[in-house]
């Protein structure tokens, strides 16, 4: 196969960008475009347009989710890319966003090209990633991960119903369970999305090539002492909840280094104490802790680790511990031959990327159950993003764009 070097039209990206930044926007307090908002109908029927426009078949499917289709037959397995377009409230106008509006240019030179394929190209704007309802609903609907159960249940913090937001807006949401796709129907899925940390930005990469998502678990832990006068106890008579949970704290780098790997992420993200007093030993501390990892085995040894750290602080200290799963998400591999194809694509074009891992949890990663999956991350400025200062430079996003482009065509050829 000769190596036609393919580029993405920029100043039609630009101006995709801007267009879908200014959707959804409270002026400067960001983006609320959650899903079935009124913004993010809004973006649908912008992005609707623009897939028409380009030359392209659109198709919305059970879950509400949009597809540009190139070459489509309904016969051939296709090279599917795509990301989202709701967002969290108060966003950046790059996360997800990026890439579709990449996927869509990407189907559009490709077209204009006339570049004969033997996989058809479908570029997805995946319903609800952002988790109004939950997360991840097209993308699990497409792969086949959603029950008549989930569905039914899914609502968000007001308590509005899934179902009852889809209705509104046309959509029948038990249709969803129709939106799954067989795994031969597939051929590749690859993902373009923003960084949303600091490691590109700050070692000076302009591509980053994911080798691995991040999987990770959540425990809700409390730690039960006695609650009692802050006057008057001894402190070697106290069974201060607080001072255990400031040991566990204290204890993480050291877990981290002796069970975790180079990847290893913990956080002690949110800490209630009770009954709450400055004048009061606290009786009761409740905290969550999250950690990731990209290596199934690494996390089961870190959770090993800290259970095991978790009772014998609680255990010398004469407290009681108990602890709640909230949640465990499985790490995924990258498809190491897509993994290849990027970096091939990106040196191609003259430029190295930096293998890493996501650390965030993508459409990519529900997508690798039914279909060999990668992704290309852009940098994001700083590190900032679920916020108005996300932010990436415009050559990097032209960059990033062209690798895309390069990688579906060669997948799809
Ligand atoms: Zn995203």
């Amino acid at each position: 196969m000769s190596d036609p070097k393919l580029r993405i039209n920029f100043e039609r990206l630009q101006a995709d960008v801007d267009a879908l930044a200014g959707i959804g926007r409270h002026e400067d307090h960001g983006l609320y475009r959650m899903a079935f908002s009124d913004g993010d109908m809004a973006a649908r029927a912008w992005l609707q347009e623009r897939i028409e426009e380009g030359g392209l078949d659109c198709y919305v499917d059970g879950a509400a989710n949009i597809h540009a289709r190139l070459d489509w037959d309904g016969e051939r397995a296709s090279v599917m890319t795509g990301s989202h377009m709701d967002t969290v409230p108060g966003a950046g106008h790059l996360d997800g966003a990026l890439g579709v509006l990449v996927g869509l240019e990407c189907l559009r030179c490709i077209r204009e090209l006339g570049l004969p394929l033997r996989y058809p190209l479908e570029s997805v704007a995946f319903t609800d990633e952002e988790g109004r309802f939950g997360g991840m609903f097209g993308s699990q609907a497409i792969s086949g991960q959603l029950t008549p159960d989930v569905i039914h249940n899914a609502r968000d913090l007001d308590g509005i119903a899934l179902s009852e937001a889809m209705a509104r807006r046309g959509h029948n949401a038990m249709d969803a369970l129709r939106a799954r796709r067989a795994p031969e129907s597939v051929h590749a899925f690859v993902e373009l999305h923003i960084e949303q940390g600091p490691v590109l930005d700050r070692r000076g990469f302009s591509v980053g090539v994911v080798d691995a998502i991040a999987g990770l678990f959540k425990w809700n832990v409390s730690l039960i002492g006695e609650a009692n006068h802050a006057g008057t106890t001894p402190m070697d008579m106290r069974n201060d909840a607080f001072q255990g949970l400031a040991e566990i704290g204290g204890e993480i780098p050291r877990i981290l280094e002796e069970n975790g790997g180079t990847r290893s992420v913990a956080t002690i993200g949110r800490v209630e104490l009770f009954p709450g007093a400055a004048n009061v030993v606290p009786g009761r501390a409740m905290f969550t802790l999250e950690v990731r990892d990209t290596e199934v085995e690494v996390l089961a040894e870190l959770a090993d680790a800290f259970r095991r750290a978790i009772s014998a602080i609680a255990r010398r200290r004469d407290l009681m511990f108990e602890f709640e799963v909230l949640s465990e998400i499985e790490s995924v591999k990258c498809d190491p031959g897509i993994v290849e194809v990027i970096h091939e694509s990106t040196r191609a074009l003259g430029v190295e990327p930096l293998q890493m891992p996501s650390g965030a949890a993508h459409d990519a990663q529900i997508m690798a159950a039914i279909t060999r999956a990668g992704m290309i991350f852009v940098p994001s400025k700083a590190g900032r993003s679920h916020s108005p200062a996300e932010w990436s430079p415009w050559e990097d996003i032209e960059t990033g764009a062209n690798v895309a482009l390069n990688t579906l065509y060669r997948l799809a050829v």
